[in-house]
């Protein structure tokens, strides 16, 4: 499959084309936005860019997902009106990603759309790390709470460490900085975010380009007295006019500042310290919240290319078990090719990495793995098929009676359910029509014989026989049954069986069903699409899911051997059907 991976930001559109076979990358670019070139044309000049590969489905990348999306999530009308309530907390970046998608749908209306969320590695956050210490209604009523954004640069770089370390992410506790132009430290503890640093928005934490990161709030109070006039004023300060760029006075860009440090600028010099002690106190804190640390990653534009301030990071964690060897930090050189680059001693008991980030990587894998979800939930929903021939089951007085009194069922071959088994033995019915022979005995013998046949056997036989689940045939249709050794007169025994499905307990956990409901089933796939209504579920220990029609049942819905039909669950009878996402059930006939 082939996914499109849309990064819609306000000044450009970045993205990737990625192949999920062996996570390759076909195409990927930035388009710049401008006056002239608004989304949808730089959507048109992406789509003719790729035109050579087919694009199978859209991730879309969209930075605050709130407390609503714990994962990726097909994007629809109720989505997209989620994406649209988070806004006001992500104003720079929910609404560009919206633009995104509407003109993406309309570009390519065909394939699913899918959002993949900054916030959402971060919905595990314990309650302890994700409250702030205010009153807590006040706190629910504006939804006031830290939801932490890069989630997917902290889990990509995570898996990519531990993968480099060859140890399960879920036995490992590690502290994972993004350090970017926004940067945000992370503990990952056995693969899920306990504690990050961003907060409600990603103005909380470290020190960043433009933003402040931590203050004290009560900045806020003196600088709205006594300095700016309106919140607009101090939003701007503090996220576009602070960080690097505030303290030193000079740039947001790292490589600029260690330039001017290096001749002497003592602010550049400043913020270098500043940045880099702030990282060190997050790193001091996580490994005190997860009561340890086996590895620490920096990723990001800083921390993949600065040896400096990676240097600055971590000197004086000895304590903590972190020798830095300052050849391999000096040499470290990492890229989609050679994602990671270890930075400490081979004696440093907990290892430092440079991991090279790729969230639109990562992007492409939570979208693939909805769409492969989604297509397991509807083969989870399958239903084999049996179709039943006309068959028997016998008491032992009646087969004595039929095949001799020494004689015992002989194995022919075994059936789906556990323990069933066809017979060699046949027997002829004998209506008061016509006769049928070399109706086939199943085994093994049961306390009640049970003669099961289709409505079109009924009409050869001459007999009307009842609808009948299967073991209730007090009162059914007489018939003669004869075999090599005798003939057997039975006042009752005939039934045409009722269609049904064998299930065992953890089917029918599955379905939300339970024994005797009635269901209803629909054949896809197949020449004729329909719905069997009255389906009788039969759940049992003993039971492997199969549902029984009958050879007319299979006739009508065209159901032969070659077929690919298949037949799906539907849901209770007289409730509206439960899948919503099931875009193949037929309309029903
Ligand atoms: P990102 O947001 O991850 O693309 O990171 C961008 C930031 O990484 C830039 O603003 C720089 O501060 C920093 N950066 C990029 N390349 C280097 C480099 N070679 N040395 C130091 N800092 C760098």
């Amino acid at each position: 499959m082939n996914i499109l991976v849309i990064n819609c930001g306000s000044s450009s559109i970045k993205y990737q084309l990625v192949n999920s076979e062996r996570e390759t990358i076909l195409a990927q670019d930035a388009i710049e936005l401008t006056t002239d070139v608004g989304p949808a044309l730089a959507l048109a000049q992406l789509i003719d860019d790729t035109q050579n590969e087919t694009i199978d489905v859209v991730g879309h990348r969209v930075v605050h997902g709130g407390d609503a999306f714990r994962d990726a999530v097909l994007i629809n009308a109720e989505v997209v009106a989620q994406i649209e309530e988070w806004a006001p907390l992500a104003p720079l970046h929910n609404p560009c990603a919206l633009t995104g998608i509407e003109a993406a749908q309309t570009a390519l209306p065909k394939i699913p759309h899918i959002a993949v969320f900054d916030t959402a590695f971060h919905a595990t956050l314990p309650r302890r790390a994700s409250h702030y210490a205010i009153d807590t209604k006040l706190a629910e009523k504006h939804r006031i709470r830290r939801y932490g954004f890069h989630g997917t640069s902290h889990q990509f770089v995570a898996l990519e460490a531990a993968r480099y370390l060859g140890r399960p992410i879920n036995e490992l506790r590690l502290i994972t900085l993004h350090l970017g132009n926004g940067a945000s430290a992370c503990a990952v503890e056995m693969g899920s975010s306990t504690e990050t640093s961003m907060g409600m928005t990603p103005l909380e934490g470290l020190v960043m380009g433009s933003r402040s990161g931590d203050i004290d709030a009560g900045i806020i109070f003196k600088l709205l007295r006594d300095e700016v006039n309106d919140v607009d004023a101090l939003d701007d300060l503090l996220n576009l006019r602070s960080g690097l760029k505030g303290l030193s006075g000079l740039s947001n860009d790292v490589r600029e500042i260690e330039a001017a440090a290096a001749s002497g600028h003592d602010e550049a010099r400043l913020s270098i310290a500043v940045f880099a002690h702030r990282i060190k106190k997050y790193i001091g804190a996580y490994a005190a919240t997860m009561g340890g640390v086996d590895a620490v990653i920096l990723t990001g534009g800083i921390g993949e290319n600065s040896a400096n301030l990676r240097q600055r990071i971590l000197q004086r964690l000895e304590f903590l078990g972190i020798q830095v060897d300052e050849d391999n930090n000096q040499h470290a050189e990492v890229d989609h090719q050679n994602k990671v680059a270890c930075i400490t001693t081979e004696n440093s008991r907990v290892p430092a990495l440079v991991v090279k980030t790729n969230e639109e990587l990562m992007i492409a894998r939570q979208t693939i793995g909805l769409i492969r979800q989604q297509a397991r939930l509807k083969t989870d929903l399958s239903i084999p098929i049996a179709v039943s021939a006309r068959h028997l089951h016998l008491d032992k007085h009646t087969f004595a009676l039929l095949f001799g009194d020494d004689a015992e069922p002989t194995h022919h071959a075994d059936l789906s359910q556990p323990g069933q088994f066809a017979c060699k033995e046949k027997v002829t019915l004998i209506g008061p029509r016509d006769s049928i022979e070399g109706v086939r005995l199943l085994g093994p013998l049961r306390s009640k014989n049970q003669i099961e046949v289709s409505r079109s056997d009924e009409y050869l036989l001459g007999v009307d026989a009842p609808v009948r689940d299967s073991g209730r045939v007090k009162g059914s249709a007489p018939i003669t049954l004869k075999g090599p050794k005798g003939s057997v007169r039975l006042n009752e025994g005939l039934i045409c069986a009722r269609r049904h499905i064998h299930m065992h307990p953890d089917d029918a956990e599955r379905f939300g069903v339970q024994n005797k409901d009635e269901v209803e089933v629909a054949i896809t796939g197949g020449p004729r699409d329909l719905i069997f209504c009255d389906v009788l579920v039969r759940v049992s220990h003993g039971y492997q899911l199969e549902m029984h029609i009958d050879t007319d049942e299979a006739n009508a819905a065209e159901l032969d051997k070659s077929s690919n039909a298949e037949l799906v669950y539907v849901g209770i009878q007289g409730r509206t059907a439960l899948l919503k996402n099931l875009k193949t059930l037929p309309s029903g006939d």
